[in-house]
């Protein structure tokens, strides 16, 4: 409860913000972080809300918090349509979504699966062990899909990738951007978030043939890109020549949700400083104790580029690389 002012009757401008914020699509509610109290400790309330909402899909609601539970335990996270479906929703992408996306994708590092297989088991689903697709060949130990037949008579399936070393080889191994953006049970990370928010993606180099992957993402609603020259505004961070890092990254966004953390109320929110959108996890520069090394950015530190070139007009890093080219052999 927030009075706006001590002299007038009580406004229970927090719960009028929670009733807005389920009409939002998800841009809108991040920006609530950026406006003042109590706006900040709307979003993560109404994300847990709609996490819940569509992972009753796959697991039995009086379950959600101990899957949550288990994620964390085992640092595993979600990955695939489910994300984009979640982030897209209330937005131009949710329509094209409607044709029902029905599976759930989940990344755990090896020797910690256990936990998800038992659980998946418990919430009555078959399981069938299947190869390891060629993008993820060199990074993934083993890949299960678990099978249930719904009360729609539809069959739901959540897919479980086991990734050889950290789980973030495995997402950025994905022969697209789409896959890019995950969620683990305290924040939602995105390394294309404004691709992601604006149902864009684009298929990565030496991906092969993935023309199959391609229309699903197109049933799904997604423009799939394989050039950005028609790009306005230089690319920055999102430059797709440019080397990224995982730790430090300033293209990420990451918006702390806190699956299991316990809100009681409003108040119980307001000592934390981690609900807002942060650029990026961390970076070299900052306060050595400020780095938390337990951080899935710091456990996994990667370096990866989705293309060796960049067709951006405005970009610079485009502009120096033709300049470049004019001096190499043919
Ligand atoms: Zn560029």
């Amino acid at each position: 409860m927030y009075p706006v002012n001590p002299l007038t009757p009580n406004i229970y401008i927090f719960e009028i913000l929670l009733n807005i914020a389920q009409h939002l699509p998800f841009a809108s509610l991040a920006a609530f972080s950026l406006l003042p109290q109590p706006a900040p400790e709307v979003p993560p309330l109404e994300l847990r809300r709609r996490i819940h909402e569509h992972l009753k899909q796959y697991i039995p609601s009086c379950d959600i918090p101990e899957f949550f539970n288990i994620l964390e335990e085992t640092g595993a996270a979600i990955t695939g349509s489910f994300v984009r479906r979640l982030l897209l929703e209330g937005n131009e992408g949710d329509r094209a979504f409607k044709s029902g996306v029905r599976d759930l994708n989940l990344v755990v590092e090896r020797f910690r699966q256990e936990p998800i297989t038992n659980a998946m088991i418990k919430y009555d689903y078959d399981q069938v062990q299947e190869s390891v697709g060629r993008h993820y060949k060199n990074v993934a130990y083993s890949f299960t899909q678990f099978i249930k037949l719904d009360e729609d008579m539809d069959f739901d399936s959540v897919r479980l990738t086991v990734a050889e070393k950290g789980i973030l080889s495995v997402i950025l191994s994905a022969p697209t951007t789409a896959d890019m953006t995950f969620i683990t049970a305290n924040d939602i990370i995105s390394f294309f978030p404004r691709m992601m928010l604006a149902n864009e993606c684009m298929v990565v180099d030496n991906a092969g043939d993935i023309d199959s992957i391609v229309a699903n993402l197109k049933e799904q609603g997604q423009r799939v890109l394989d050039s950005n020259r028609h790009w306005k505004t230089p690319c920055g961070s999102f430059c797709p020549m440019r080397w990224r890092k995982t730790f430090g990254d300033e293209g990420m966004v990451r918006f702390r949700w806190h699956a299991r953390r316990n809100v009681h109320s409003p108040q119980d929110l307001s000592n934390s400083q981690s609900w807002n959108w942060r650029s990026s996890a961390g970076s070299i520069d900052d306060d050595e104790d400020a780095i938390d090394r337990h951080d899935i950015m710091y456990r996994d530190q990667l370096k990866w580029r989705i293309w060796n070139r960049c067709e951006n007009p405005n970009c610079s890093n485009a502009i120096h690389a033709a300049q470049r080219a004019e001096f190499l052999q043919p």
